[in-house]
């Protein structure tokens, strides 16, 4: 116990910890949670209270915790060769072979690959790659990137004003220019009365087409998206809205980059959120999943198109100047290997089809009938459960009242970790893929009591 507050106080002290409330944690309205261990789909903390892990961390501890293959796999590289750098084609057998992997296993028709140490830095050095490729091939003008409200890609100087979620924007600066915010494919929020999940697609499309015009397609360079949109509330697109959005950007000319940094390695129940959705996309990032998030590891995949514009300009431009120390770390890629040795021999993807309909029929039966319950949605294993005080008008509670906030809470009070999703009253689940059906039935069976002590203290 002693152990417990000390660590507590020196993390209160010296701690500039993301996402938090700093003055209340400062003055100690709110506790550290010290987590010390993981096993499958749960966690424990220092007090030895045992959470199940709804959100896999923060969607990215796909294949569960405590896998001994992938700690053996980074101990045996840190003992071989902890480090050397990729500069100057400098490079280890683990980063060809997951480069290799990625090119093969990746959608669209990809050719290389570059790697960082997060989603944020992979989508910045997307937008880097769209420049360049602009700027090589004469088209100096073309730059703008479009990017969908409530998408989120991250938290740094661009990725983060690609992040169509204004509280990553206020008070920092961001967006930086060039960042143009096209409407979200929520069918639910967004639809006219009566209006089709296809006829709102096409409307969203025609809106994207529109604003192309607006700028002028010269000025305009990609969209990046999620195959399936993540922190801005796990909305699956509707129907026909990926096929309608890429003759879109077609047409125009405009590079399509697939954020698949939350759907990559088989959260949606494919491969990737593309092979699901018929997305032929021309760079594609990843991260999370693809060391399970046992160490940090991000890549950004380059089409065959846009690298050959690269390569040709060698003679001109000289060297791709761009990099990190830690680009391709030994032990990143190594995990990453061993992580997708066991995506690939357990059929993960195959694993989130089935056990994402489990849920999700799960999260129906208990919530659909929900007087507080306005949408239950989800594909593999990402759901959400979405809060409103009338489900005839769908007009959201007040803010005031927290209502998401409320019920992740009661829910942890249960031992379940289930999110808060940041932009209105959204119950978010994305357990690791290995989540089994009796434990999906324990986790949905939490947050059922937790709606419910909510719901009575409203009513
Ligand atoms: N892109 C998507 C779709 C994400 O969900 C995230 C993180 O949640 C990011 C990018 C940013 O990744 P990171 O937090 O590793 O910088």
């Amino acid at each position: 116990m002693k152990r417990v507050v000390e660590i507590g106080e020196m993390d209160r002290r010296s701690v500039l910890h993301p996402f938090t409330y700093l003055k209340d944690y400062a003055e100690g309205a709110s506790a550290p949670t010290i987590v010390e261990t993981g096993k499958g789909v749960r966690i424990k903390d220092a007090s030895g209270r045992e959470y199940i892990d709804g959100f896999a961390g923060l969607y990215c501890v796909n294949v569960g915790y405590g896998r001994t293959e992938v700690a053996e796999a980074i101990a045996r590289q840190a003992y071989k060769l902890a480090y050397y750098h990729s500069y100057a084609a400098h490079t280890t057998e683990e980063l060809a072979r997951l480069s290799d992997r990625l090119v093969k296993m990746a959608p669209g028709r990809m050719s290389k690959v570059f790697f960082g140490l997060s989603g944020s830095d992979a989508n910045e050095t997307q937008a880097k790659i769209v420049w360049y490729y602009n700027n090589l091939r004469g088209k100096p003008a073309k730059k703008k990137i479009i990017a969908r409200e409530r998408g989120y890609h991250g938290c740094s100087v661009v990725s983060g004003s690609m992040t169509g979620l204004s509280f990553y924007h206020d008070h920092m600066d961001l967006p930086v220019a060039g960042i143009l915010r096209t409407g979200v494919p929520h069918h639910y929020r967004g639809a006219l009365p009566g209006e089709t999940e296809e006829a709102f697609s096409e409307r969203r499309a025609n809106e994207l087409e529109a604003l192309i015009l607006a700028e002028g397609p010269e000025t305009v360079a990609a969209l990046i998206a999620e195959p399936v949109l993540g922190t801005g509330g796990i909305i699956p697109p509707p129907s026909g809205y990926w096929p309608r959005i890429q003759a879109v950007l077609k047409k125009y000319d405009v590079l399509l980059i697939a954020d698949e940094v939350i759907c990559g390695f088989g959260r949606t129940g494919a491969m990737f959120g593309s092979d699901l959705y018929g997305m032929v996309p021309d760079l594609v990032t990843v991260a999370k999943g693809l060391t399970s998030a046992y160490v940090p590891l991000s890549a950004s995949i380059v089409s065959e198109q846009v690298y050959e514009v690269m390569q040709e300009a060698t003679p001109q431009v000289g060297a791709f100047s761009h990099g990190y120390t830690y680009s391709g770390h030994p032990i990143g890629v190594a995990a990453a290997n061993a992580v997708l040795d066991i995506v690939e021999r357990d059929d993960l993807p195959g694993q989130a089809a089935k056990k994402g309909a489990y849920l999700l029929g799960r999260l129906n039966a208990e919530f659909e009938q929900n007087p507080i319950v306005g949408e239950v949605r989800g594909v593999g294993m990402m759901a959400a459960v979405e809060f409103v005080p009338d489900r005839g008008s769908k007009v959201p509670f007040s803010p005031a009242l927290k209502v998401g906030a409320r019920i992740s809470q009661a829910a942890r009070n249960r031992n379940l970790i289930a999110r808060a999703m940041p932009h209105g009253d959204i119950l978010g689940f994305a357990p690791p893929l290995t989540m089994s059906e009796a434990e999906i039935d324990e986790m949905v069976f939490i947050a059922k009591a937790a709606v419910d002590e909510v719901l009575r203290e409203l009513y």
